[in-house]
């Protein structure tokens, strides 16, 4: 009896962490936590050529930033080979597989000539009639063997899986499969099985792409009269073109999003939503509540489509509604990461400035690359002006005037406040007889840059006057002389 929920994570080091296997780590993750289940880690890191400890750790690494923390393992496949051996020795002993002796070139020359002849290619079987006592001739010459397990002639095989229902197929679409290579690796199906019966795995959660892989090992399973796990296959995610997802897309690993600027907690959100639609359809779903009502029952088999877009706004509402503690020294890596260290670390009150300045950006963040990049002006003296907020708010030629008189009254105000900034600015534009509007957009450009910014009088307080009035005169200066 499995009573026990075990799950799996499986990801082979060939790469990064892709948002689709973190999908499925994510799905593997909230069906365990749901559940009081475990989630068991595994590396498959058997290819030898294609697997890079560094991509273990970067994978290790992306799952703990999106919080996916596992209970067991990490457990490498490389580390289990004599299991993996032994396991194909006894199929083979069972009769249920047996040694092939055909080369690469001799079954690729079979291939070909299906292929020719426009008859599907599957292994024919040579080796699986051979006698004993010609096995042990052609092992006694040295011949190097691969073992392929031996599918029934007849019959289907059939699993009930969770988001798929009922999978039926007949054997005779079914070749008899290698389980360990004639160099004494495994393959996959001959690891994964192994690996999963060992681990006591009770469901198997992975990508759709796996399907196909699913007969094959169940019928391993019933060759080595062990209990079957249940099979979830989750639907492939597809790009906005509904091809599938690849870099043609643009950023296709968690570890480019995290440098993005999207919030790991935003990015859990996203993912979870690319195949499941929680109760009630909300969209911005805390993870407590997402643990609570994942059910594998509620999985589409429909492809999901990778919304860029949407991802963009999800982060921008989990930016929105951050507590102060997480996202103030977020904030603070990406400034000094991106060189920037804050102004107002010189002066008094340096820490209230900041805060001041990061809460009112917080509501038009898109990302946290936000405040090194279109708000870098709330944190350093040394920023650009937008070429378009330029040529839109800076054309009229009262422009220079209008902000140098400006930098002049704001300075000598009593008031320098919201209402006394605000007040000075519409008596300067009034006396002069243009519109409140043309001063303020002109005063934002020369302030942060930007053509869009928080209300300029907000923008004012955090900056405070002296970089107000330095700022003004700094642009007016330019224009003139520009
Ligand atoms: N290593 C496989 C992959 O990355 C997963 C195998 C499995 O889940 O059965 O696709």
């Amino acid at each position: 009896m499995m009573s026990e929920i075990r799950v799996r994570f499986a990801p082979s080091p060939t790469g990064y962490l892709h948002v689709g296997g973190a999908r499925t780590a994510l799905y593997n993750w909230l069906f365990a936590r749901h559940a009081g289940g475990v989630m068991v880690l595994r590396i498959e890191d058997t290819d030898v050529d294609r697997s890079k400890p560094e991509l273990t750790t970067a994978i290790l690494e992306s799952l703990e930033w999106l919080g996916l923390l596992w209970d067991e393992g990490p457990i490498y496949q490389s580390q289990r080979l004599d299991r993996y051996r032994a396991m194909a020795l006894n199929l083979e002993h069972a009769g249920r597989a047996y040694p092939c002796f055909c080369t690469p070139e001799e079954l690729q020359a079979k291939r070909a000539r299906a292929e020719a002849e426009r008859r599907p290619w599957k292994y024919d079987g040579t080796c699986r009639a051979l006698p004993e006592s010609e096995r042990q001739r052609l092992r006694a010459e040295g011949r190097p063997a691969a073992i392929r397990f031996q599918v029934p002639d007849s019959g289907q095989t059939t699993f009930d899986d969770l988001v798929f229902g009922r999978i039926e197929v007949d054997h005779r679409d079914l070749e008899d499969f290698v389980l360990l290579r004639s160099d004494g690796n495994p393959t996959y199906h001959l690891g994964v099985v192994a690996d999963d019966l060992d681990l006591r795995i009770s469901h198997v959660i992975r990508g759709a792409d796996h399907i196909s892989n699913t007969p094959k090992q169940i019928l391993m399973y019933q060759a080595l009269e062990a209990p079957i796990p249940v099979f979830a296959h989750l639907p492939l995610i597809l790009g906005p073109d509904k091809q599938r997802l690849s870099k043609r897309h643009g950023a296709t690993s968690v570890g480019a999003y995290r440098e993005q600027g999207v919030l790991p907690e935003a990015l859990v959100n996203f993912l979870a939503l690319l195949g499941w639609t929680p109760p009630g359809q909300k969209e911005i779903v805390p993870i407590e509540e997402m643990i609570c009502a994942f059910n594998l029952a509620a999985v589409s088999k429909s492809n999901a489509v990778f919304d860029l877009e949407k991802l963009a706004w999800m982060n921008s509402e989990y930016i929105r509604n951050l507590p102060a503690e997480r996202l103030l020294p977020l904030v603070k890596q990406e400034l000094s990461v991106a060189g920037l260290e804050p102004y107002f670390a010189a002066r008094d009150q340096a820490e209230e400035q900041f805060q001041q300045a990061v809460f009112l950006l917080q509501s038009r963040a898109r990302t946290i690359k936000d405040f090194a990049g279109a708000f870098r002006a709330f944190f350093t003296d040394d920023f650009p002006y937008d070429p378009e907020a330029v040529k839109k708010f800076w054309k009229d030629a009262a422009v220079p005037a209008l902000l140098g008189d400006l930098a002049a009254r704001l300075a000598a105000t009593e008031a320098f406040d919201l209402a006394g900034a605000e007040r000075v600015l519409r008596a300067l534009a009034e006396e002069k007889g243009v519109k409140a509007g043309v001063l303020i957009n002109a005063a934002r450009v020369a302030l942060t840059g930007q053509g869009v910014a928080p209300g300029l009088f907000d923008v004012m307080l955090v900056l405070g006057r002296d970089r107000v009035t330095s700022r003004l005169n700094r642009a007016a200066d330019s224009m003139k002389s520009g």
